[in-house]
């Protein structure tokens, strides 16, 4: 998806965040435990600063201090002078700090600044690997940005099969959650294309995982928000990478026929790639499409209220390059959507897979990124998505009409998740489900608070309608809330917990088992 957040401030004009700000209360509290003597524990302000914020800019915690790690040794040493400590300290893994919630954060605790290791990793951080009949893969660190892996196994010729949408996410932060996009259909979610994992433990024990050795371990990783241990490798599968893309956006005024045409592309053979998402008055079309289909574009969606964009992607290279049309052709036989609808460009693979980073550096130039994102992602079960559509995008998302979003809505074939990982998906047993995204911005004129109780009205909304949904990307204050959320999985989850973190040192800030 295009994210289009630059219609957020086009539309919603506003004031950086920062501006005008208290600064952050750094003042670091006493303890009454104690720190390994380390040269690599950060306790300026900086690096409090730091730490205690991310990309959602709504919640704060303050550290005690931030590991900076040259090897992954200073980590297990740091865990493990947590465990044998006699008053066990909190420490979270910060990836990127591109959480909303405060997820890699540790009050009082240590944050283990990630971004140091990949300093120190330039030459070994991704290594590929493999051959043509076995398989090829990439042994990539935690710490490791998904940009520099796909740019590492272009090299070879090569690359990862599953992605996000965003590239400057961390190796280690999107396996904790699942790493979705609109290759997931096809491929499954990031965690199911990892073949082994270096993980540390709770109890500061490095050990290598995968389906065949220590399975558990794996599995409860794998989307484990961060509980059961720190990533330092994982094996990534790779492909033959594609060198360019066929991207089409094809727009709908029905969400029933949008709906009916995702679901049956990502059945077949066909695309590579397949999400979608609305246009609004205030959630135009983007820069995808010329000035003059924009234009009419938004003209209809002002008639209509609301329209639907379906966002395809078909990769291609020099051997498919002569039947690529042909095959594209039969593929839009059949489909619903209405001639004159469907718009079209042909990019390389990189500039596809690496769509959002131009809108990133461009408000960043603005002062723009850095704004508060009170972010709901939400898993649909398929049977309800009518429902939804009905309830949430059209009488909340559109009539209300808060923030331009963006707001993506795709679906997912079940079959392509493993119920032994650690990730929560609706439990009922319909072979998709959708992900609605609602990447609200905020600031200036728009108060997050607003876009919050927003959020929970939907949520409201689905509980009193029975439309069971779960959080993608969770966050909740409350262990009923975490019990309902892991719903049949709590109980191995709880399991696993005292099995690889009995001390419950790991990933405080998502507060499941680490309240106050
Ligand atoms: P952080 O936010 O730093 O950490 C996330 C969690 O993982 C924390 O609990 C942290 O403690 C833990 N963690 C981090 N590193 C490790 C490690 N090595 N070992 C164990 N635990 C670790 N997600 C998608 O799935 N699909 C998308 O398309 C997508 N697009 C996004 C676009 C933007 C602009 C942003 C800001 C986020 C997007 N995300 C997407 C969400 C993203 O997956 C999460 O933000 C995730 O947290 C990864 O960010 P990070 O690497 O900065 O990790």
């Amino acid at each position: 998806m295009a994210y289009n957040f630059l219609l957020f401030f086009l539309v919603f004009i506003i004031t950086p965040v920062s501006s005008g700000r208290p600064l952050l209360n750094t003042s670091l509290p006493s303890l009454p435990f104690q720190f390994p003597e380390t040269n690599n524990l950060c306790k300026d302000t900086y690096c409090i600063k730091t730490a205690s914020t991310d990309y959602g800019r709504l919640v704060q915690e303050i550290p005690f201090g931030v590991l900076q790690p040259s090897s992954v040794s200073d980590i297990v040493k740091l865990v493990k002078s947590s465990y044998d400590s006699p008053i066990p300290f909190t420490i979270a893994t910060r990836g990127n700090g591109h959480s909303v919630r405060g997820q890699a954060m540790a009050k009082d605790g240590v944050v283990i600044d990630m971004a140091a290791l990949r300093t120190v990793n330039v030459i070994n951080g991704i290594r590929v690997n493999g051959n043509s009949s076995s398989g090829f893969y990439a042994d990539v660190g935690g710490e490791q940005l998904w940009i520099d892996v796909l740019q590492t196994s272009l090299l070879h010729g090569l690359a990862p099969v599953s992605w996000t949408d965003y590239l400057y996410l961390t190796v280690g932060g999107t396996l904790s959650n699942a790493g979705i996009s609109g290759q997931t259909s096809f491929h499954g979610p990031q965690i199911s294309n990892v073949l082994e994992m270096d993980v540390i433990t709770g109890k500061g024990e490095l050990v290598t995982c995968s389906k065949d050795i220590n399975p558990d371990l794996f599995y409860a990783v794998l989307g484990g928000l961060g509980q059961f241990g720190i990533i330092t490798r994982a094996r990534i599968v790779l492909n033959k990478a594609p060198t360019r893309v066929k991207w089409f956006q094809i727009i709908y005024e029905d969400f029933s026929k949008f709906t009916k045409d995702q679901e049956h592309l990502i059945s077949i053979n066909g695309f590579d790639y397949v999400e979608g998402s609305l246009i609004t008055k205030q959630s135009p079309a983007g820069n995808f499409f010329s000035p003059a289909d924009a234009s009419m574009i938004n003209s209809l969606a002002s008639n209509k209220g609301i329209l639907y964009s379906l966002e395809a992607v078909k990769y291609y290279d020099d051997q498919s390059l002569n039947t690529i049309d042909e095959v594209l052709q039969t593929i839009f036989n059949e489909l619903s959507f209405n001639s004159g609808f469907v718009f079209s460009k042909d990019a390389p693979i990189v500039d596809f897979l690496n769509r959002v980073r131009g809108e990133e550096v461009y408000l960043e130039s603005l002062g723009l990124w850095d704004v508060p994102h009170p972010w709901l992602v939400l898993l649909v079960p398929k049977s309800r998505i009518m429902d939804f559509n009905q309830a949430v995008l059209v009488n909340i998302i559109q009539k209300q009409s808060l923030s331009a979003g963006p707001f993506i809505v795709y679906p997912f074939n079940r079959n392509k998740w493993d119920e032994r990982m650690s990730v929560v998906i609706p439990e009922d047993e319909e072979d998709m489900f959708y992900v609605v995204n609602l990447l609200n911005s905020a600031g200036g004129t728009v108060d997050p608070a607003v876009i919050d109780k927003q959020n929970d009205d939907i949520l409201q909304y689905c509980q009193q309608n029975g439309i069971n949904v779960k959080e993608y990307l969770p966050h909740y204050t409350k262990k009923e809330e975490w019990i309902k959320h892991f719903g049949k999985k709590w109980n191995v989850f709880k399991q696993r917990k005292y099995q690889f973190d009995p001390k419950m040192i790991l990933s405080p800030g998502h507060r499941i088992f680490n309240f106050e």
